[in-house]
């Protein structure tokens, strides 16, 4: 098995050009370049592939079953993902769940959970946040209390993305309210089809069930079930956030809009237009300059250095550049603009819906960019606060 390669010590393109032939020639083609999440029906035969040929988790150490990639190479994985449009599959479990039990977890709950994650008999999602706790996190109220062997849960999640396709959830949950907000929570694993647990789905811009409300009446989970040490949940939910925010900042869909704008710039004739010209020009020295801001940081990391707060620069511009494209490109369209599953113009194929789709959540989620602003200014230019 190919889990046994040490792939940090491969030169980059030599390992680029394994990951691009394998994800070219393997990920189903009716599947590239999707508007929504997959589901995980749809995603369970690319998941099973990746996991035969140890793929599935590009960031784990070998030991437990991953790929042991150095940030570098796990880098390059992303970049060939989602060079070749590979859908976002309910991947919770490979990139919190797994991360979050090797480095808080202890033996047992590794040996309990990591292998299911692996043969895809664990899929798992994120509850967070909460119908008045999402950017001010630390104040949320599900609550957990123990009683006997076991914690005993009441409250609400809400946008947890494939509550419904998951076999179990992760939670913060409140474990003590008379101390500071962020001291008070802890870090839960819960089997989904435990007793209490009940959701709705909401449909997203789209009109795909993305996410759900999950409701938590009186469910019981086993204090084996903890991570880390009680009340200390805020400290595991913060470890991976900063990473997270590079791979949010990348420029490749913001660039793939950019080339279905192109397109649609010759088949419509658009380069005429004075008006046109001048959006479109913008936007391609933006493109350029997230490039560079993105790639310093990836070198960075290759250096082996941390992520600071300033990394939120990188996410915010290359989501409002992201949008600034997608809004123009549907504006471009014109009446093509309201075709779903894209169109073709003069043999050219565009589709001019599913950027808009995906760049405006990307705005909210991973902490919104009004959250990346004030992390800025308080931060990097320490501002004084209002
Ligand atoms: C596609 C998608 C998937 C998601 N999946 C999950 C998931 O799986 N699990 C999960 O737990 N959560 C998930 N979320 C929820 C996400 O984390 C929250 O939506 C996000 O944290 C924002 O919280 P909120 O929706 O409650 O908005 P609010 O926090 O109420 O914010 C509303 C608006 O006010 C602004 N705002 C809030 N506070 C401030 C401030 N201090 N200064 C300036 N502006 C402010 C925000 O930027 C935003 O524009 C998902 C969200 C999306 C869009």
């Amino acid at each position: 098995m190919s889990a046994a390669i040490d792939f940090n010590a491969m030169d980059d393109e030599t390992f680029r050009a394994e990951a691009r032939s394998f994800f070219e020639s393997e990920y189903p083609a009716e599947l590239r370049f999707m508007a929504g999440r997959l589901s995980w029906a749809e995603s369970k035969p690319w998941w099973m592939k990746l996991s035969k040929k140890g793929w599935l988790a590009p960031n784990w150490p070998v030991e437990h079953g991953g790929m042991g990639l150095d940030p570098g190479k796990l880098i390059i994985y992303w970049e060939e993902t989602e060079r070749a449009g590979i859908g976002r599959m309910p991947d919770q479990g490979v990139t919190m769940v797994g991360p979050t039990l090797i480095r808080f977890g202890n033996d047992a709950q590794r040996a309990k959970y990591l292998p299911k994650i692996l043969a895809g008999e664990n899929v798992w999602c994120q509850g967070y946040s909460e119908p008045n706790a999402g950017s001010d996190l630390a104040s949320l109220r599900t609550e957990a209390v123990l009683d006997g062997d076991e914690y005993v849960i009441n409250g609400s999640k809400i946008w947890t993305s494939m509550a419904h396709h998951a076999t179990n959830i992760y939670v913060l949950v409140r474990t003590d309210k008379s101390v500071k907000q962020q001291r008070g929570i802890s870090f839960l694993l819960v089997d989904m089809k435990t007793p209490g647990i009940t959701f709705r789905t909401i449909r997203n811009i789209a009109g795909h069930e993305e996410f759900c409300q999950v409701f938590f009446d009186n469910v019981r989970t086993h204090k084996d079930n903890l991570v880390g040490k009680l009340n200390e949940g805020w400290t595991i939910a913060k470890g991976l956030l900063t990473f997270e925010r590079l791979n949010i900042g990348s420029p490749r869909r913001p660039l793939q809009a950019f080339e279905q704008l192109d397109t649609l710039a010759h088949a419509r004739k658009l380069f005429d237009d004075a008006g046109f010209v001048d959006r479109y020009t913008q936007l391609k020295m933006d493109l350029n300059d997230l490039g560079s801001l993105y790639q310093r940081y990836v070198e960075k990391v290759r250096r082996g250095e941390a992520l600071g707060p300033d990394i939120s620069m990188l996410k915010v511009f290359a989501m409002d550049t992201y949008q600034k494209l997608a809004e123009l490109l549907l504006e471009s369209g014109a009446e093509y603009g309201a075709f779903a599953e894209g169109v073709k113009l003069e043999g050219e194929a565009v589709d001019l819906m599913t950027p808009f789709y995906t760049s405006r959540p990307g705005t909210i989620y991973g902490g919104s960019n009004e959250i990346q602003r004030n992390i800025l200014s308080k931060y990097v230019l320490q501002l004084p606060a209002a």
